[in-house]
């Protein structure tokens, strides 16, 4: 969000109640915060279906935009995104207009008052949600192939890594773990583990650790006990949170937590539920979880502490809506109403056999981010990437034209196929596509209008340039790019 309308207080939200069950369940968890006496500033808004239908593309009117800008947070029931073209979902257009930078969401085991493989699992994972493979940056190359940028940033790193350790100061918990897949993506990957390295040492009450992602993803899967926060990139975050809700068996109870620099957004997990909409029979816990996510951001910990182990302690008294209900586990069958009314009840009573929750004041510091310390570089030479298929793709046929093109300014180092060395050597075996990287390092010194003068030649003879890529090193020689295979 821009604009520089500063919020009423930092106690004034705005809420959406959404579509479907949306409206049912907003107003039960609004009944519970009044019945709290949470001291909040409250604006509804309407977005969702009935914009949609209004004609507003995105779901989102303009005075809730206003609003939003206003209170910078918005507790959101679940929207229907009709079928169709031309509807953007408002989920996509909140995070990407309101640069929610980290989604954070718990996957925690209610068990036994809520079935489990893992009755000890209570992890959280706090994914980077903007950039990443997600930047939306892709293009078809050639006939053959198409890419997708997957771009890291010191920003966007540093931002969701900081928030991680706020989050599990905040939350009270003791580990944070980074996950990444730094052995093969040295450079994006790598970036995001080395800027956990120098962030974790701010934070010695919470220990760190890295875990590559694959394995780190089958123990998640196998035993989700391990892990408290988790922290990783947007792609694997997405993958990861998916595969732990499903393992934690409780993802009708969990909320969401999208958060950015100028504002943040808390919902349940779930969706609309058009199927049991209006029979007031919804359950209330994913919304009423997220508020108290919400409270906590606010710096209501005592109040988020209070509603949350209520609301654990009417689970622990077998008070369950249908969704939850099992013969032998639960003692009352509820509808939204009377489990509102349970949970209101309990204010001020504290679970016996699950865990409670004990939250730390202040509410979660906005990460800063530093910028990254300016260091001179050098051209030394640059990736040409050639759609060919000229020759049988012959990689020899090739490399023999571009030596000549090279001239006494460039190397021709080394062509490669898909990231596999194929000139000056390579083997029978590697698949040739239409689609060549060849690397030319500079002799000496060059400036970039050598390498203009290079792309000229080549392109003066007859071959098609589709992208190329500055190669730059730093001042101790480092290179800022990596080496291809067999280079
Ligand atoms: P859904 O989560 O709405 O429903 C899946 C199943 O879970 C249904 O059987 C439903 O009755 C049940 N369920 C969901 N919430 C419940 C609750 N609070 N209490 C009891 N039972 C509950 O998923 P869906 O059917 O795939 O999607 C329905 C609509 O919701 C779609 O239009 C989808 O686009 C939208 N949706 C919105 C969000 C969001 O706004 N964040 C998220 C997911 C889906």
């Amino acid at each position: 969000m821009s604009g520089s309308a500063k919020p009423l207080s930092n106690r004034s939200i705005a809420v959406a109640p959404g579509d479907g069950v949306g409206p049912e369940i907003t107003e039960a968890v609004l009944r519970v915060l009044e019945a709290a006496q949470v001291p909040l500033d409250i604006e509804t808004v309407q977005m969702g279906e009935s914009a949609y239908l209004a004609g507003e593309s995105s779901g989102i009117p303009q005075y809730a935009w206003d609003a939003l800008r206003r209170h910078r947070v918005l507790l959101k029931g679940p929207m229907t995104t009709p079928q169709g073209k031309g509807y953007k979902s408002v989920n996509v257009t909140l995070r990407k207009s309101l640069g929610l930078f980290a989604n954070v969401r718990q996957c925690k085991a209610y068990s036994p008052f809520v079935a489990s493989h893992h009755p000890g699992m209570n992890l959280v994972i706090v994914r980077e949600n903007e950039e990443d493979l997600y930047a939306g940056i892709e293009h078809q190359q050639t006939d053959e192939v198409v890419q997708c940028l997957k771009l890291v940033t010191r920003p966007g790193s540093e931002s969701v890594i900081r928030y991680a350790f706020e989050y599990a100061r905040a939350y009270g918990r003791k580990r944070v773990t980074c996950m990444t897949k730094d052995n093969i993506m040295k450079m994006t990957d790598g970036l995001f583990h080395r800027i956990f390295d120098e962030v974790a040492p701010e934070y010695p009450d919470i220990e760190a650790s890295h875990e590559i992602i694959d394995i780190g993803a089958a123990r998640v899967a196998a035993q989700p006990e391990r892990y408290d926060v988790i922290v990783t990139l947007n792609l694997y975050g997405d993958i990861l949170s998916d595969i732990a809700a499903q393992v934690a068996g409780s993802v009708g109870l969990a909320g969401s937590t999208n958060v950015g620099r100028d504002a943040a957004m808390f919902e349940a997990v779930h969706g609309s539920a058009p199927d049991i909409a209006g029979k007031g029979v919804a359950n209330p816990s994913g919304l009423l979880v997220a508020a108290t996510q919400m409270l906590v951001h606010l710096g209501l910990s005592e109040d988020a502490t209070r509603i949350k182990n209520a609301w654990l302690r009417t689970l622990e008294d077998g008070i369950h809506t249908a969704d939850i209900h099992r013969e032998g586990l639960s003692v009352v069958q509820a509808d939204t109403r009377a489990f509102t009314d349970a949970i209101i009840e309990r204010l001020g009573q504290q679970p016996e056999r699950l865990q409670p929750v004990a939250y730390a004041g202040g509410g979660i510091r906005l990460p800063e981010w530093r910028p990254a310390v300016e260091q001179p570089r050098e051209l030394v030479g640059v990736d040409v990437f050639l759609d060919w298929k000229e020759h049988d793709r012959d990689p020899q046929v090739l490399g023999h034209a571009l030596e000549d093109l090279a001239e006494e300014a460039f190397d021709l180092r080394v062509i490669t196929n898909r990231g596999v060395r194929v000139y000056p050597d390579g083997i029978p075996e590697t698949l040739r596509t239409d689609h060549w990287r060849c690397r030319f390092l500079a002799l000496g010194p060059i400036k970039f209008g050598d390498v203009l003068q290079l792309l000229g030649r080549i392109s003066a003879s007859g071959f098609e340039v589709i992208k190329t890529e500055q190669l730059y090193q730093g001042p101790d020689g480092e290179r800022r790019y990596s080496l291809a295979q067999g280079e």
